[in-house]
C-alpha cells in the first residue's frame, strides 16, 4: 500500500473549497474514518458501493480495510483526487461520476451483494435510505447499510414508539430490517463544521414477515403519519378497508400513529395485503 498525502494537502492541490451547494462537509481525521470503516465488520475482499466519496476520506479508509469499493461522485472536481486514490490501491478503486439518485445500484455492483458506506448531504441520503429500504423485493442485495445523517434524523431512525421522534422513517428502517445507533460524530470532526451534530445509523437486512405488502405498509405509514396528531379512525379515512381492519385485529381506532407499536403497522399492513 502506497504512502498517501495528508488529506489537506490532496484538497489543496486540488482546490477542493467545500461547496455549500453539494452539502460538503469533509473528514479528515483517518482514526475517526478507520473507525467508521469498521462499523459493518470485516470488508477485507468485499464489495462497498460509498456514495459521495468527495476528497476520499472515507473512501481511504475503506480500502485500507482491504475492500473492493465502487465510489458515486457527483462533483468532478473531486475526480482527479479520486483518480490518484485508485492508482495506490490498483484493481480496488472505480470511481463513478454523476448523481447516485439516478443510477440502479445493483446494476452498478453487477448484481453481487455489497456494503454501502456513505456520508451524505441530509436531503440525499434520506432520499437514498427510504429508496433502499423500500420495494418488494427481500432481502436487498445489500448487506448493510453505514451511513451519517444529523443526529435528530438517525433519532427518527432508531426510534420507538411513543414518542415525537417515532415515525415512517422509524417504520421503515425497522418493521424487516435492524437499525441501531453506531456512532455519534460531533460537529467540530467536519470541515467546515456543520451547525448540528451528526450520528452514524447502521442497518442489516432482517426477516421479511409474511403476506405483507411493503407498498401497502408504506401506504399505511404515509396517511397515518401524514396526520399524526389525529385518530387513526381518521387519519386512515383514505385507507380503503383499513378502518375496519384496525377494528377487526383489535386496535382501538381512537389511538394515534405514533403510539402503533411496528409489529402492529405490520400486522395493519397483512390485513390489508391481498
Ligand atoms: N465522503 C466525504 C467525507 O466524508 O469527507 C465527503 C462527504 S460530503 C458530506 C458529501 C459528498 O457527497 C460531496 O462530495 C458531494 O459532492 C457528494 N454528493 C452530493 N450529492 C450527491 C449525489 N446526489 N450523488 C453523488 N454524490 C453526491
Amino acid at each position: 500500500m502506497a504512502d498517501l498525502p495528508p488529506l489537506r494537502e490532496v484538497i489543496a492541490r486540488h482546490g477542493l473549497s467545500a461547496s455549500k451547494a453539494l452539502g460538503q462537509n469533509f473528514l479528515f481525521d483517518e482514526q475517526l474514518l478507520d473507525r467508521i470503516a469498521a462499523i459493518p465488520g470485516d470488508l477485507s475482499g468485499k464489495q462497498v458501493l460509498e456514495v459521495g466519496p468527495g476528497p476520499g476520506g472515507l473512501t481511504r479508509a475503506l480500502l485500507r480495510a482491504g475492500a473492493r469499493v465502487t465510489a458515486i461522485e457527483m462533483d468532478r472536481r473531486c475526480l482527479p483526487a479520486l483518480a490518484e486514490l485508485g492508482e495506490a490501491f490498483p484493481g480496488q478503486l472505480r470511481v463513478i461520476e454523476g448523481d447516485a439518485l439516478k443510477i440502479d445500484h445493483a446494476a452498478l455492483m453487477g448484481g453481487e451483494p455489497f456494503a454501502v458506506l456513505s456520508n451524505l448531504p441530509y436531503n440525499v441520503g434520506t432520499a437514498l435510505f427510504v429508496r433502499w429500504l423500500g420495494g418488494e423485493e427481500w432481502p436487498p442485495l445489500w448487506t448493510s447499510l453505514t451511513l451519517m445523517f444529523q443526529q435528530e434524523v438517525a433519532q427518527r431512525i432508531v426510534a420507538q414508539a411513543g414518542g415525537s421522534a417515532y415515525g415512517r422513517l422509524a417504520v421503515l428502517a425497522q418493521w424487516r430490517a435492524e437499525a441501531k445507533m453506531a456512532m455519534k460524530v460531533h460537529r467540530s470532526a467536519f470541515t467546515p463544521p456543520p451547525k448540528v451534530m451528526s450520528a452514524i445509523v447502521h442497518v442489516v437486512p432482517g426477516t421479511m414477515p409474511e403476506g405483507v405488502s411493503a407498498r401497502v405498509l408504506e401506504r399505511l405509514t404515509e396517511a397515518a403519519f401524514g396526520q399524526r396528531r389525529k385518530m387513526l379512525r381518521q387519519s386512515l379515512k383514505g385507507v380503503s378497508g383499513a378502518v375496519e381492519a384496525l377494528e377487526t385485529i383489535g386496535i382501538d381506532p381512537q389511538r394515534r400513529a405514533e403510539t402503533l407499536s411496528v409489529a402492529e403497522f405490520v400486522e395493519l399492513a397483512r390485513a390489508l395485503t391481498n
